[in-house]
């Protein structure tokens, strides 16, 4: 069922990982998807190719999120390419892990620019392109909540992510534009197999999958459906909620 046609999504982060399978869902669906990289046009690339080669319409663009100029271009090209924005996925972002010794400045800026400034940024030149209404679907995680070890800094860009979704849902209401969180847990992607988050015989998704009820880690395509649904109008009267997508982990 075509719940997205005549729609048009933007997709940040989109060459890899969750954002890539969102991209490919939302397209399913029916939109016209922009996909954004950073550094991987050969993924981003690869994510339109399995768009277009099943009938679908997408186009990727490259932009550093967390650049001011880069998202007033990556706007402009979606506007060229699709002439308005009816659904943005804040999906770029960056996860690095240090005790309270470790942690710096470089740390610190690094995740909150991109994480929260650059979902700023891009909410920000999006509602100008979304006409009457839209949906913003911010890419938030389990751990805005639920505290763990080492990851102060990452969980606190993810606890302001959250707050950034309530107090947005109750400024573009009125504009008909709707801005929701879904936050997963534990997700094997590119990203947390490089950072060896996800290893099959590692001590952290080992201590995971203990702790959720249903028993493993998530795939990206357990996390694109339910963005899906929040960008179709199936969830037209939901604003300002965080989605837990980690299988009862809390
Ligand atoms: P990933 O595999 O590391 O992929 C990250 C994506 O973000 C890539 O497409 C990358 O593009 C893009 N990106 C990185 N820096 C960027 C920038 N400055 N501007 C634009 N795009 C940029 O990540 P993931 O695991 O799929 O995570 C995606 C999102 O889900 C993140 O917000 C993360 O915090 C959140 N999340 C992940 C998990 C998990 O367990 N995986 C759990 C909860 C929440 P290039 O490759 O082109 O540079």
């Amino acid at each position: 069922m075509a719940t997205l046609a005549g729609k048009v999504a933007l997709v940040t982060g989109a060459s890899k990982g969750i954002g890539a399978e969102i991209a490919r869902e939302l397209a399913a669906q029916g939109a016209a998807v922009v996909v954004n990289y950073s550094s991987s046009k050969a993924g981003a690339d690869k994510v339109v190719a399995d768009i277009t080669g099943k009938g679908g319409k997408a186009v990727a663009v490259g932009a550093n999120v967390a650049d001011p100029a880069d998202v007033v271009k990556l706007f402009a090209e979606a506007k060229k390419a699709y002439g308005k924005v009816d659904v943005l996925v804040n999906n770029a972002g960056i996860y690095e892990f240090a005790g309270i010794e470790e942690i710096t400045p470089e740390h610190f800026h690094k995740q909150f620019n991109l994480n929260v400034l650059g979902l700023l940024l891009a909410t920000q030149e999006a509602v100008k392109l979304m006409g009457s209404g839209g949906s913003v679907i911010n890419i938030s995680s389990i751990v805005s909540t639920t505290a763990l070890p080492q990851t102060a800094v990452y969980s606190a860009t993810k606890a302001a992510v959250d707050a950034v979704t309530r107090s947005l849902a109750k400024e573009l209401g009125p504009r008909g534009i709707r801005v929701n969180s879904v936050n997963p847990g534990m997700i094997e992607t590119e990203g947390t197999t490089a950072a060896n988050i996800t290893a099959h015989d590692g001590e952290f998704r080992k201590l995971t999958e203990a702790q959720t009820p249903l028993g493993r880690i998530g795939q990206p395509s357990d996390v694109a459906p339910v963005v899906a649904f929040m960008a179709s109008s199936a969830s037209g009267w939901v604003t300002g909620e965080e989605i837990r997508v980690g299988g009862g982990f809390t």
